[in-house]
Order: C-alpha cells, then sequence, then structure tokens
C-alpha cells in the first residue's frame, strides 16, 4: 500500500543538498538493520551514516578473553558464551582456538541455560561471559538471583558489561563531528528514552529513538535531518520505549550490580562506563577486575571504526585479509559488528 507521507520523506532523503550531515546509529542491531534494508543507498550522499560503539563483542578488551580462555584451560572448569565472542582474537587466538587445543567452551543460547548445566554438572565450575550493554544485564541479574536462590557455589560471570551514556560523551569529545544520534531502541526499552533526553541537552546534539524497521529508520533519519544543529530528542519507538523504561529489570539490576569503570576496545578506560557485581554478590564474579589491557589484531583498524573515524572500507584489510569467513578483527566478527555488515550488504 503506498504511504504518501513516507514517499515524500524518502524523496526529501534522497534529493537532500545541504551541508554533510554526519548521523551515528549507536547501535550494533541498527547497524544490521541499516544494512539489512538498503538504508544507505536510499540517501543522498550528503547524508553520512557512521557506525558507533554499540557492538559488545566489538568493544570487548582482549584482557577478558584472554582470560575467558585461561579459565577454559583450567582444570574442571567450563566456559559458557554466546555465539560471536567465541570467534574474537585475544592475544593469543580465540577461544574457538582454545577448544580446539582441549579448552572446555560451550556455546549457550542464553545465561539462564548455565543454571541446569551447574545443577547437573556439580564437580565443574562453570563461568558465564557476561558482556553486553543495559538490554542484556537484566538477564545476567536474572542469572546470579537463581544461582543465589538454589545455593548454586559452581557458576559466576565473567563481567564486561557496558552502559551507553559515558561511552556516547567519549565519542562526542573525542572523535567528535556528529550531528545527531539514532539512540539504541532496545537500550532505551529498559533504560528508558529520559536518558537520550537527558544527553540531547546537555550535549546539544538531536538524539532520536528508534525502532529497527526500515520506515521506521527513514523516519529516524529524516527527523534528525530536521534536528541537525539545534538539538533535541524524539522517542520515534513509542511501543517499545517508555520515557522511565523498564522499572522492575532496572530494580533487579540495582539489586546486583553498580556502576563501575570499564576499558572498551579503541577508547582504553573509561570512568563510569561499566556495571559490576557489588561486593556482596562477589562470590559469583570469576576475576572481572582489571582487565584492562587491549592488543588489536596486527593491521587491524577496529578501534577506529568503532568510533567512526574511519568507515571499515579505509581498513586496508576490509576483504581481503578480513572476511566473515576468515575475521581478522572483532567487527568482522559479530553479525552487529560495523565491518561485518559493509561486507555482506555491500554498504
Ligand atoms: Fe579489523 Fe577486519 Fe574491520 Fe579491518 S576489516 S577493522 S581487520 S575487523
Amino acid at each position: 500500500m503506498s504511504n504518501p507521507a513516507l514517499d515524500k520523506i524518502i524523496e526529501e532523503l534522497k534529493n537532500y543538498d545541504g551541508r554533510e550531515i554526519r548521523l551515528m546509529e549507536v547501535c550494533g542491531t541498527h547497524t544490521a538493520a541499516i544494512s539489512e534494508n538498503g538504508i544507505p543507498s536510499m540517501l543522498s550522499d550528503k547524508i553520512k551514516l557512521i557506525s558507533g560503539p554499540g557492538c559488545p563483542v566489538c568493544v570487548t578488551v582482549t584482557a577478558v578473553i584472554d582470560t575467558l580462555i585461561e579459565l577454559s584451560l583450567t582444570e574442571k572448569t567450563c566456559v559458557l558464551t554466546f555465539g560471536d565472542l567465541i570467534r574474537v582474537k585475544g592475544t593469543d587466538g580465540s577461544l574457538a582456538d582454545a577448544k580446539a587445543r582441549g579448552g572446555n567452551v560451550r556455546m549457550v543460547y542464553s545465561p539462564m541455560d548455565s543454571i541446569k548445566l551447574a545443577k547437573d554438572n556439580p564437580d565443574t565450575n562453570f563461568v558465564f561471559a557476561a558482556i553486553g550493554f543495559e538490554t542484556t544485564t537484566p538477564v545476567y541479574a536474572l542469572l546470579i538471583e537463581e544461582a543465589e536462590k538454589l545455593r548454586l557455589k559452581n557458576i559466576k560471570i565473567l563481567t564486561s558489561l557496558k552502559t551507553m551514556p559515558e561511552v556516547i560523551r567519549w565519542v562526542v569529545k573525542n572523535a567528535g563531528n556528529i550531528d545527531g544520534f539514532i539512540a539504541p531502541g532496545h537500550v532505551a526499552a529498559v533504560t528508558g528514552g529520559g536518558i537520550f533526553n537527558d544527553l540531547s541537552k546537555e550535549l546539544g546534539i538531536p538524539f532520536v529513538v528508534s525502532g529497527f524497521e526500515g520506515e521506521q529508520l527513514l523516519m529516524t533519519i529524516y527527523a534528525l535531518l530536521k534536528m541537525a544543529g539545534k538539538g533535541g530528542y524524539k522517542n520515534l519507538y513509542k511501543s517499545a520505549v517508555s520515557e522511565e523504561g523498564n522499572l522492575s529489570a532496572k530494580e533487579k539490576v540495582a539489586k546486583y550490580f553498580e556502576v563501575s569503570d570499564s576499558s572498551w576496545r579503541g577508547m582504553g578506560k573509561i570512568p563510569g562506563s561499566g556495571m559490576a557485581l557489588k561486593p556482596e554478590y562477589r562470590q559469583f564474579d570469576a576475576g572481572s577486575y582489571g582487565l584492562d589491557e587491549d592488543h588489536e589484531p596486527a593491521g587491524c583498524r577496529c578501534a577506529s571504526v568503532l568510533v567512526g573515524a574511519i568507515s571499515p572500507h579505509e581498513c586496508p584489510l576490509f576483504g581481503k585479509k578480513c572476511t566473515p569467513d576468515n575475521a581478522h578483527g572483532a567487527c568482522m566478527v559479530s553479525t552487529e559488528g560495523s565491518c561485518y555488515n559493509y561486507f555482506i550488504s555491500g554498504r
């Protein structure tokens, strides 16, 4: 069915001929949705979409991967992880390489799978690689709650949990030159859109909370184009995002976690940009503190890609030494990574 209002927006976006506008999508799922929907080809050359630091696997530093590898090679210890992280290289190979060398690594689909494993295998210590943003942290809180309730002593998490506001401040201060942000819809569903309203006022840059459908993304880009240079905030994903967010999820997170400093690939340690277990729950921590070191694979430019300083195409290894089947850097491993999505979609 034709939609004249949307057709007009598409036409305006394609024919825009004002000053160059740079818009950052912070969330890896938006990066994937933008590529899948062919959005860049629908825009004028003067509207640049830049991918930001919102792919959890991509921003995880090598010290975390190295520690997980070490744990997987420890007697009676099993490391549990989501699929993407297993292929990301640490200082000396990936978790998949460690598994091939006899490391005990298992992929799971939900952190809650680890409860059954821990109950069924009391002689094995399970360590869940707890990476992610505000969206995922409530699930780790539920995991700890369940482990506590069942008095399971053989389950811990290695945390590299991150939050959005401080890294956005970091990107604005250090990478700069951004005219608007496509605010992450899934994160906002948990935190509430209010945090992005606050950021827009503080930074004087517009934020629009967006859904993940092609039409929603086009409406968001159009709104940002109109708001560029003026600032402001809009929530165009009201079906999922309220201003206050998911109060029960936030309450659960606040029970088990506290704000911490966190190290990001390519950005170093950013104060207040992470979540760590509170001291009273540290018996569930597998050694997450002080994991700050980061060594990118030789020639990899993920650090610059993650802050929008370069496009994936500007990495000399893109599509040559580094492809999804033979990923050299983290941004090509994850389905939410910028390099992966630029390669798959030809963006
Ligand atoms: Fe790193 Fe590969 Fe991306 Fe280059 S193309 S920045 S090597 S992930």
